[in-house]
């Protein structure tokens, strides 16, 4: 791969995106929160090479408008009351329905023409996660995730096993396959054998005003994965993980490397053991165990005091967060797609 000039601005750059903001810090080294957050919901659609993505004003237009509505979910479900985990579940599903990202409708391909969902769900009050990987008749595949968490003795679920307990479950299915194709998708089918990097896996981190941490993380997967391959976002501690004593984290990208690297557990466990602020963690793992090269891709995360980041090692990830600080009941939102991020109160 050809080397980017413009390489060592990005690891500032993501500096200077992420949400952590406070200069004082706690006997552990972690940051306070400057200002006091009721909640906080970041949210992604995929990183990786965005090509003019976002420099065409309609694609990214469209793209902006999805992460809005998205954030705008979260918040409706708390500011109506609910949980950290109902606002994730809501975010996700949404993201589901949007034939933009690379989940539920609109998802990758396998390499044998077959649509193969991950996802993923995991609260940290208690550790408990549920996932689902393969399955090819879920409309919802974040919804089979959380029946897995509650309804199943088990953490993860795969193939023909997964979609027939979804349906025992009584959840929503759908018996044809093509239901989650879009014509960009039946044109991908055509392009099988050409190689490509799609993106948009979806994901969604919560900090709720109990102070639970919940993070979920939906995918078709990588372009024509092959023989049941299975990515990191229904690994629990490789693409999603959450714990009320740490972090909450959802990831994108290349997910071979962040199950090599085990990318979420990995930044809890910094920020938990190491002491090292959200921000410090994370941009560690993005940008210097994993790289472009090696592990393409981003992450998003908050930790328990309501600080949150976004970092990528890639041309761009499509992201978001918004807040409500304690104090003034304000809100703040802001999303990007490459580093230029649009900001609103
Ligand atoms: N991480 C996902 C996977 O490897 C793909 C992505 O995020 O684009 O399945």
């Amino acid at each position: 791969m050809k080397k980017n000039l413009f390489f060592p601005l990005i690891p500032a750059l993501a500096l200077t995106l992420s949400g952590c903001g406070s200069n004082s810090t706690d006997n552990k080294g972690h940051q306070a929160p400057v200002p006091e957050r009721e909640y906080v919901i970041v949210v992604h659609g995929g990183a990786g090479e965005m090509g003019d993505k976002a420099d065409d004003p309609e694609v990214a237009g469209k793209y902006y408008a999805a992460l809005d509505s998205a954030l705008n979910i979260g918040r409706e479900v708390l500011d109506g009351g609910g949980n950290g985990t109902e606002a994730v579940k809501a975010v996700i599903r949404y993201f589901e329905g949007n034939p933009l990202f690379n989940a539920g409708v609109g998802a990758t391909i396998s390499a044998e023409g077959y649509f193969e969902l991950d996802a993923a769900i995991m609260e940290g009050k208690d550790l408990s996660a549920g996932a689902v990987a393969g399955v090819r008749h879920v409309k919802h595949p974040i919804d089979a995730a959380y029946a897995v968490k509650t309804a199943s003795p088990h953490v993860m679920l795969s193939g023909t096993g997964a979609d027939r307990f979804a349906e025992e479950q009584g959840l929503e299915t759908v018996e044809d396959n093509s239901y989650f194709a879009t014509p960009r998708t039946m044109k991908w089918v055509k392009e099988l054998q050409a190689k490509s990097k799609k993106n948009g896996t979806v994901g969604c981190v919560v900090l709720d005003s109990e102070g639970n941490l919940t993070a979920g993380t939906s995918t078709g997967g990588m372009f024509g994965k092959k023989w049941g391959r299975i990515g990191d976002a229904p690994v629990i501690g490789a693409g999603t993980y959450a714990d009320n004593d740490g972090v909450a984290v959802s990831c994108t990208g290349h997910g071979e490397y962040f199950i090599r690297h085990s990318v979420a557990f990995n930044l809890n466990a910094r920020y938990k053991f190491l002491g090292e602020s959200l921000e410090e963690a994370a941009h560690h793992i993005i940008f210097n165990e994993l790289n472009r090269e090696e592990g393409n891709g981003g992450l998003i995360a908050v930790d328990k005091e309501g600080n949150f980041t976004m970092p990528f090692n890639c041309s761009g990830m499509y992201r978001g967060y918004l807040y409500k600080e304690k104090a003034s009941g304000k809100v703040f939102e802001g999303y990007g797609i490459s580093e230029k991020m649009i900001e609103k109160q």
